[in-house]
Order: C-alpha cells, then structure tokens, then sequence
C-alpha cells in the first residue's frame, strides 16, 4: 500500500468546502474537468506544431466520456500532454497556487458568511470533482514518457500516488459517483440525456470532440410484400459512439447567433470566475494584420488582482491553435483587468514570449485592443451610466494608475474616462462635465482633497466657494491629486485647488474692503504671526470664510494632502 498523503492545508479547507457544499450549481464539476482536458489537449498539440514532432496524430485528439452504472462510475479521458508523477503530486495535490493566498485570507475574514460565496470567488477547477464524486482516481501519462501514475482520494484520508499501466500518453478521470440522497440525485450523471444536455450547455465550443458512447433508436427496415399491409414501423437500440460538442470556438461564431448565457458560461468557464463578467467585447479586424478577439471585463474586482500571483494578459491563438496563456504585451498595463483572447491567422505558431516583445505584428493587435477597449468603456459611460459607476468601483483606480504612470504618456487616452466627485451633482462627474456645468467667467477647475465627501462639505472654503455659486470637485482617494496634477489641465482649463493660494474670486468692492480691514487690523495681525514664528509663513485676513473664524491655508506648491500622501510613503 502506498503511504497516504495529505493535501496542503489550505487544500483541505477548499475540499471541505466542496464535499460539504451547499452549493447549487455541482454540474459544472463536468465543464471544469473537460476545460482541463481541452487545456491539455492544447499543450500536446501546440507542443507538436512547434517541435514537429511527428508521433502526434492531431486528427485523433479527443475526449472519451464513459459511464459504468454498475460501478457508478463516470470516466473522462483525454489523449493530451498528461501529468508525471511530480506534476500529480503539485496539481492536484495543492490548490493551483493562483488565487490561493488571497483565498486563505478570505476564508479566515469571512469565516462565518455563506460557503457558497467562498467557492464562487475560487476558480473551483479539478476540486469540483468532489461535489459528485465520494472518490476520484486520475491516471495519467505524460507524453514522451514511459512511466504511468494513479493517484487517487477520497478527499477526506488525503491521497496516494502509485505507479500503474497506461498505454498511451494522457489523463484518465474516474468519478465514483456519491449515493443519491433525499435531496441530491447524483444518478442523472450517469444519464445520457444529462450528459448531453451539460456538454452542450457548457462545452459545446470546445476544440475537439467531446464523444461517448450512446442508445440510439435505429429503424429496423423491413420488407413489405406486394398486397401485404404497411407494417408499424419497428427500431432497435444500437449503441453509438456519438460526438457531442459542435466544436466551434465560440468566438469564430457568428455574433448575433451568440446568447448571453453562452458568452457568459464560456468566460466562467475559461477565465476561472464565478460572477457573469460585466462586458463582453467580441470583434474582428480585417486588414495588413486580421484578428478577432473577444474581451471580458470582469463583474467584479478578482480576489488576487492587487497581489503578485494576477497576471495579466490574454490568451493568444493562431488559427484556433492555442498558443500561449497571458500574453501580456497584447494589454497595456492600464487595461490590466481586461481577460479574453485573440486569434490570429497572421501569427507564426512558433513565437515565443520573448519574440511577442518585438513583434510588429503584435503591436498593431495590442494598439487595436486598446482603442477598442477604451471607445468600449466610453460607450458604457455615455449609454449605461450606472454600469459605468461599478465598473468604476471595480478598475476605476487602474484607469487613474494608468493616468499619471509613465509620466503621463497615456494621459490623453484615458482623461475622457475619469470620474470624481462633484459638489453640486452630489455624485461622480467627469472632467467634460465639470466643463459644460462652468460658470461665466469661471476660468479654472476646482477641486479640493480629504478623506470622505462629508467632512469636504464641512470645510470653511468648500461652504464659500459653494455659495459663490462654483462647482468644486472632491478627490477622495489618496491618487486623485497626482491624476490631476499629470493632467497639468482639461480642454485648456487648469485645475486649481481651492485651499491653496488665492483664488480670486472676490469683487474689486470686496477686495477694497478687505484692504481697508487688513490696515486696520495691522497690529493684530503681526502680533498673530509673531505669536506663530516659524509655524506659518503668513497670517492675513480672508474672504475664503463663510462662517469660521480661522482656517489653515497651503501655499502655492504642494497641498497639504498630498504632503499627508508624500510623507506616508516608504522612502
Ligand atoms: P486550472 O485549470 O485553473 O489550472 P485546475 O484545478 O482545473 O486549475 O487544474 C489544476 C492543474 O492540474 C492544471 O493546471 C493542470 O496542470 C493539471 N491538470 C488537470 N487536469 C488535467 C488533465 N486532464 N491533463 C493534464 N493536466 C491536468
Ligand atoms: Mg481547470
């Protein structure tokens, strides 16, 4: 007996979830185990593209699904790369390591919400399998090599990984299906209509075929003598190997015959979400480089997406080849929360990661992702302004990164796409709003930081511009004031921080009387700064005061939040 292994902690707890799961939706354990076949379908067949290795019959690439209902069993076995020992050991026997950090600490702040939501965040991959399944066994064999393993779990007692006979390269997936309780039917796995059903629902885009043996109703064909009566037509059961899947990627379908839920399906599926994404861009262009892509914004923020383990890019295909995960040139750094793909029949199969940095055709397709991505979002802030607003509070502060990295090269292209809070509107505005909303003879842009919109409210300068009749902008978030500072200005207006330097907006009447107060009021004054030597630069009288006695006021330069901002930072 091999000795039993455990899985890494942070595995169990995922397994736990997953034996125990309330979870509604456990047929998409099927989807998750045939992407994972597909995948390694991919890796075989791009493998022997590029090496040319001549012992791979790519016309044979398959998935086989087979049930056995006397042991209820269902099998799922592919033809791909397959695993080798160690590979077992590291992917099955850990979570993919994507993700699995930031689960952990999901998990310990969220200990007592629902279970449902934790798995939902998680790409829920191979684990699924033990939603259905009281036991998994996974042979497998890796191309090229002569040695074959099992391993094999329960989930509970851990795992064991043994040598065993295989005689082609590939993996093999036994699913000893659980027993039907009160309320869940485990059975309808092992029936064709259900298999069928959810091959179609999930994976009917899926490369290669998907096939199994099923019942088919054939007509048995009988003579009828001359002068005899026409007979009741008779049929007989055959078995079938049948394929299931249409194989056509999705995003070679035609657009308009595309549902939502099957754009929807297919991102959870491959991009390893649980949320329906928020956006879904499909196109294709024709030209000195042709493509077509389909992009997903995400429905919400990834768990991991602030940490190193995010990666950023799209998949990259040639012909439907699947060439490469993540190939990060095909995004710029401020899109980095955009997922999808490209195919294109004008790359070569053989380019490597370090070739795409130079690739001239590459960069026409990454230039032409970027403007459609941004004329995407545009479209959103114009037409559907709510949906705007959460993708907003999803990826708005990437768009703000994205302002003022780079020293602001990608300034222009993304200015149109920010939003900040508006005194007036009570709500997020853009910069070409702010302009159309201007006063005559108002000259610049106002803003003004702090932590929370109520506490800007409260501010003496806030309540005297307000009442001047100016709209002033909030910048709540820590970045807002380098955007704005990156910007330098907007259609020829600069921004002008009201609680700093002067700002000018008193009448010549109102100025003079200020004078004649200020001669007046001499003696104080200097006592004042007497009193505060070095603390203050200046005491002088004001109009920014409404209601206040005193306030504190930066000079022109660098205000006083983003000094808060500078000086928080680590050296
Ligand atoms: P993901 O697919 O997101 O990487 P999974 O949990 O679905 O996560 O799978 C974990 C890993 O196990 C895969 O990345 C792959 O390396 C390996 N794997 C799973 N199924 C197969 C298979 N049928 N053939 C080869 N490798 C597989
Ligand atoms: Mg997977």
């Amino acid at each position: 007996m091999a000795r039993k292994k455990q899985f890494k902690a942070e595995s169990k707890r995922l397994l736990d979830l997953m034996i125990n799961s309330i979870y509604t939706h456990k047929e998409i354990f099927l989807r998750e185990l045939i992407s994972n076949a597909s995948d390694a379908i991919d890796k075989l067949y791009y493998k022997s593209l590029s090496e040319n290795l001549s012992d791979v019959e790519r016309d044979k690439f398959h998935i086989y699904l087979e049930v056995n209902k006397e042991a209820r069993t269902l099998t799922i076995r592919d033809n791909g790369l397959g695993m080798d020992k160690e590979e077992l050991e590291e992917n099955l026997g850990t979570i993919a390591k994507s993700g699995s950090l930031a689960f952990k600490q999901e998990l310990e702040e969220e200990e007592k919400q629902d279970d449902v939501d934790i798995i939902g965040q998680f790409g829920v991959g191979f684990y699924s399998a033990f939603m259905v399944a009281q036991k998994v066994d996974v042979i497998s064999k890796k191309y090229g090599s002569e040695e074959a393993y099992i391993w094999s779990s329960n989930a509970v007692d851990g795992y064991t990984i043994e040598p065993c006979e295989k005689d082609s390269c590939g993996t093999e997936i036994t699913l000893y299906l659980k027993e039907n309780s009160d309320d869940e039917n485990y059975d309808e796995y092992m029936q064709q209509y259900e298999i069928e059903r959810l091959i179609k629902k999930y994976s009917d885009y899926i490369r290669y075929p998907i096939q199994m043996m099923v019942e088919e109703q054939r007509r048995v064909e009988e003579e009828t003598k001359e002068g005899e009566e026409e007979k009741e037509p008779k049929y007989e059961t055959v078995m079938e190997e049948k394929t299931l899947n249409s194989m056509i990627p999705l995003w070679k379908r035609e657009k308009a015959k595309i549902t939502e839920e099957e754009y929807n399906d297919f991102y959870k599926s491959k991009f390893n979400d649980y949320t329906d994404p928020q956006k879904v861009i499909h196109f294709s262009v024709e030209g000195a480089v042709s493509f077509t892509s389909l992009l997903f914004i995400p429905g919400k923020t990834p768990m991991n997406y602030y940490s190193q383990d995010y990666k950023k890019g799209l998949q990259l295909y040639s012909r439907g080849v699947f060439i490469m995960d993540n190939a990060e040139e095909l995004l710029p750094e401020h899109f980095r929360f955009v997922k999808g793909l490209v195919d294109s029949q004008d790359l070569s199969l053989n380019i490597s990661r370090e070739m795409l940095q130079h690739d001239r055709q590459l960069k026409v397709i990454a230039n032409r992702i970027e403007k459609k991505i941004k004329s995407e979002l545009l479209l959103m802030l114009k037409n559907e302004r709510e949906e705007y607003e959460k993708f907003w509070q999803n990826f708005g502060v990437q768009i703000k990164f994205g302002v003022y990295n780079d020293f602001g090269a990608h300034k222009e292209l993304l200015q149109d796409l920010l939003l900040f809070y508006s005194s007036k509107e009570k709500k997020l505005i853009t910069l070409d709003e702010y302009i159309n909303h201007m006063e005559e003879g108002q000259k610049d842009i106002y803003f003004v930081s702090g932590d929370k919109v109520e506490k800007i409210d409260q501010l003496p300068i806030v309540k005297k511009v307000k009442e001047k009749g100016y709209e002033i902008l909030y910048l709540t978030d820590n970045v807002d004031e380098f955007v704005l500072q990156s910007l330098m200005n907007y259609k020829e207006k600069n921004f002008k921080n009201i609680s700093q330097g002067d700002l000018d907006l008193d009448s010549e009447e109102e100025k003079k009387e200020l004078e004649k107060k200020a001669e007046e009021s001499k003696d104080m004054l200097d006592g004042l700064k007497e009193a505060l030597g070095e603390k203050v630069k200046e005491v002088k009288l004001s109009t920014r005061l409404v209601d206040d006695p005193v306030c504190l006021s930066a000079d022109e330069g660098m205000s006083f939040e983003m000094e808060k901002v500078l000086s928080a930072m680590p050296d």
